[in-house]
């Protein structure tokens, strides 16, 4: 058996002179002796008559200009692609058809308008076979109103079996040879025009293929197949390479230009193989349409239509609602005049029902018709943005990326398909070109999203927020991602907002006006969105109860930063029952702002670890605090009054026996350790306090008042180290044999500890291969800004890791 194939041109293939002689290249290069070729017609032709059409019942002088200017341009294609010879039939045929269009009068008859808004596809086709001819590939024209018989209707049907004879008959005639078949047009049994409606060659050719069993039909238009939507309304639409038959349908339903909406019926019926191919550029790519229902995961198209018409239809009251409902839908199911949306308001009696403006005055006449009990209200003015996917309903990213873009339109109904195909929403007419972009990028977009929430709002909190704002932008287009502060709590009260917040309202008076109590709710509110990828939590506080969600963190999915210490230095269980559930989930932990502040500290140790190297001892000042009081401290002046200068200076906690305990720098110290790979339990630190247990029971105002009490045992040994050539200094340390101590040492003044810039933290790492010179990082190891620049750090890491 013969085996052909279909290759369809839209109007846009046919648009100009260029156009042709494109296509017929591709006809040389992709087709086949026997091959059909289906027409619409050239450029906007049809739209001219169109046009020309509407004119003659307004405007006799409109009318006249525009069948001027189509003659002008058919001529035109004519003198440019024949030679003279081939003209003179083809200039003959579109003078008869020209007279009888000036011969036109008010009104149209339907026939007679069909019969007139089909010339277009005549002339093409002549124009094309002709064209074909002259390059060599001997062709005829053939007028499908000889064999597609369909009944008039608004959505026409074309009767298959009587068809398909008439076809293959006038098949049989030309062997060998291209035929060049008209689009858009069937014929009655009274032998008048029957127009398949607006686009409607695209049907023809899949129910041509159809009928002549052709193997495989491809639509050539001025794109290269179905995109992520319409690319001349989105920039960035993706072609889709392979599309499912029951999406291409829906998208055909819904009345995107790119597919006539029952193009995908023959091809469901048969075993025709669809593809679309650009004629402007046939190499740049192909959508195909596969049969295969791999399972569908959401939205693949996002499409809109304007001029889209609502039925509000009533039924009247006291009949059964439900009965009356049903019995519509299988009518207009029967008639193919399935609505583009509906909507049901059953306590009103009121069904809403969407409709291109086509078709819309013929199917309120049909439901009218159906029953006196409807009654049909027409109004004009909507239209739809739609996003269309196996599986779009039940995606809950797509559907709330669907609501959340249409929440501020003037939205009358939202649309959910049975088929789970497509989301439907009806607007009144606005820009629907702006929503397609936002809702394109919304639901399309490759863009990872990262909701960073932060917990803290003091020195460290606030610094670091002023820190995000300056670096937000820059994130963004480093990681081609979007980061979006969504949320900042602190012990009282949080702000959340998944559309993004502000940095510099939330320093300003935004939260005191927008927080609500912390009942954890943003924690609830976090674990339930569905707009971001990730959730990268920042604690930058003190609190024992915020380390006690650490693991459920984890088990949400959330990065953590801290700068919190508790967690870190808590017993090894702790420790790793909170590692592991990171490790588990696949997410980040990083506290690079809990030892040394800005400086390079956690990482390099945890690096050299990792690297092969093995820590063998650590030596160093590990607070800022404590570093700077004993700088200052030769015994001259009392060690409370220098205590109080560094508080009157920000230089301790709001307490300062939190710094004055050891514990600070215990906890720093187990956190290194950790980090280089040694297991360490806190408790098995020796740590010296410098506050004496009577100042322990005081509240803070009390503590100064009787903080003299610190001087006495240290006066005795700040002045026996002077008389030794020694300085005071408060070490911590992890020696060779594992012991791990914190504590007031006295050294040498010319020692690597003693001197240093008050403030300053220095680290000394002996390793394996840092062994007669140990390594040393060393500079300021406080301050809310390098701590706030920490945490920074420890989020780029983490967008790097995504
Ligand atoms: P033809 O004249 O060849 O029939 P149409 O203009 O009818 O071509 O259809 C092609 C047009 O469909 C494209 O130029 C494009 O603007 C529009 N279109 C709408 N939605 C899509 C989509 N999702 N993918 C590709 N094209 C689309
Ligand atoms: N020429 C017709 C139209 O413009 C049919 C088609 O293009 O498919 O609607
Ligand atoms: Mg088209």
């Amino acid at each position: 058996m013969l085996v052909r194939q279909l290759h369809k041109f839209g109007g846009s293939s046919l648009a100009d002179v260029q156009c042709y002689q494109r296509v017929a290249s591709i006809l040389q290069q992709y087709s086949g002796d026997n091959d059909l070729v289906v027409v619409s017609a050239a450029g906007s032709t049809t739209n001219q008559l169109i046009k020309w059409a509407d004119a003659l019942e307004s405007d006799g002088r409109v009318a006249h200009e525009v069948l001027q200017e189509l003659r002008a341009f058919q001529t035109h294609l004519i003198e440019e692609l024949l030679r003279s010879e081939q003209q003179s039939a083809l200039l003959e045929s579109l003078a008869i058809d020209f007279s009888e269009l000036n011969g036109a009068s008010w009104p149209l008859e339907e026939t007679k308008r069909a019969y007139f808004l089909g010339m277009g596809e005549v002339w093409s086709s002549k124009l094309l076979a002709a064209l074909l001819c002259r390059k060599e590939m001997p062709a005829v024209q053939l007028d499908s109103r000889h064999f597609l018989r369909a009944e008039k209707g608004t959505q026409p049907e074309v009767e298959r079996v009587t068809s398909k004879q008439l076809l293959m008959n006038e098949l049989a005639q030309h062997h060998d040879r291209r035929v060049v078949i008209t689009g858009f047009m069937a014929q009655d049994h009274q032998g008048n025009t029957v127009l398949l409606g607006r686009n409607g060659s695209d049907y023809s050719a899949t129910v041509i293929g159809l009928l002549a069993e052709a193997s495989r039909v491809t639509i050539w238009s001025d794109v290269a197949g179905v995109y992520s939507a319409d690319p001349r309304i989105v920039e960035e639409a993706c072609l889709l390479p392979l599309l499912r038959l029951d999406e291409a349908s829906e998208l055909a339903r819904l009345a995107a230009p790119v597919l006539h909406s029952r193009t995908l019926q023959p091809v469901a019926q048969s075993a025709i193989d669809l593809n679309l191919r650009c004629s402007h550029a046939p190499e740049s790519g192909s959508t195909r349409i596969e049969r295969v229902l791999a399972s569908g995961r959401g939205a693949k198209i996002v499409t809109s239509l304007d001029d889209v018409v609502l039925l509000d239809v009533s039924i009247e009251h006291g009949h059964d609602f439900e009965r009356c409902l049903e019995e519509l839908s299988d009518v207009l199911a029967k008639a193919q005049l399935v609505p583009l949306a509906e909507e049901v308001q059953a306590d009103r009696y009121k069904i809403r029902l969407a409709y291109t403006q086509e078709v819309a005055r013929d199917v309120q006449d049909f439901i009218q018709a159906q029953s006196p009990l409807y009654h049909v209200d027409y109004q004009a003015g909507y239209s739809i943005v739609a996003a269309v996917g196996a599986g779009v309903t039940s995606n809950a990213l797509h559907c709330f990326g669907f609501y959340q873009q249409l929440k501020h339109q003037p939205l009358e109904f939202v649309y959910e398909t049975e088929s789970e195909l497509s989301l439907v929403a009806v607007l009144r007419q606005g820009s629907s070109k702006l929503i397609l972009n936002a809702l394109h990028a919304q639901l399309f977009q490759a863009q990872k999203r990262i909701a960073v929430a932060l917990c803290g709002r003091g020195n460290i909190g606030a610094s670091w927020l002023s820190l995000f704002e300056t670096q937000q932008d820059v994130m963004n287009k480093r990681y081609g991602m979007q980061f979006d502060l969504v949320c900042v709590a602190d012990s009282k009260n949080y702000w959340l907002d998944l559309d993004g917040l502000d940095a510099s309202q939330v320093t300003g008076d935004g939260f005191e006006k927008h927080a609500v109590r912390n009942d954890n709710g943003w924690l609830a509110q976090l674990k339930e969105q569905q707009r971001y990828d990730e959730i990268v939590v920042i604690d930058a506080t003190a609190s024992a109860a915020l380390t006690a969600n650490y693991i459920a963190f984890a088990e949400h999915g959330f990065h953590l930063i801290s700068a919190n210490k508790l967690a870190g230095s808590a017993p090894s269980e702790t420790y790793h029952l909170i590692q592991d559930a990171f490790s588990k989930t696949g997410r980040s932990w990083h506290y690079n702002a809990t030892v040394g502040a800005g400086l390079p500290i956690n990482h390099t140790v945890r690096d050299l670890h990792e690297s092969g190297d093995t820590v063998v001892s650590f030596s160093g000042i590990f607070s800022g605090t404590l570093s700077w009081l004993f700088q200052q401290y030769t015994g001259d002046i009392p060690f409370s009054e220098l205590v109080e200068q560094a508080w009157q200076q920000g230089l301790t906690e709001p307490d300062p026996r939190k710094d004055l305990d050891g514990s600070d720098v215990m906890r720093k110290l187990v956190i290194l350790a950790r980090e280089s790979g040694l297991d360490i339990e806190p408790q098995a630190v020796k740590v010296e306090s410098l506050v004496p247990e009577a100042l322990n029971a005081l509240s803070a105002d009390e503590f100064f008042d009787h903080a003299e009490q610190l001087d006495d045992a240290l006066l005795e040994r700040v002045e026996k180290a002077n008389e030794e050539g020694k300085v005071l200094r408060y070490v911590a340390r992890l020696d060779r044999d594992g012991k791990a101590s914190v504590g007031v040492e006295a050294l040498p003044s010319n020692h690597a500890l003693a001197n240093l810039l008050p403030c300053d933290n220095i680290f000394a790492i002996e390793s394996v291969w840092y062994k007669d010179n140990p390594l040393v990082i060393r500079g300021p190891g406080a301050g809310r800004d390098v701590t706030a620049g920490a945490i920074q750090s420890d989020l780029n890491r983490i967008a790097a890791s995504l």
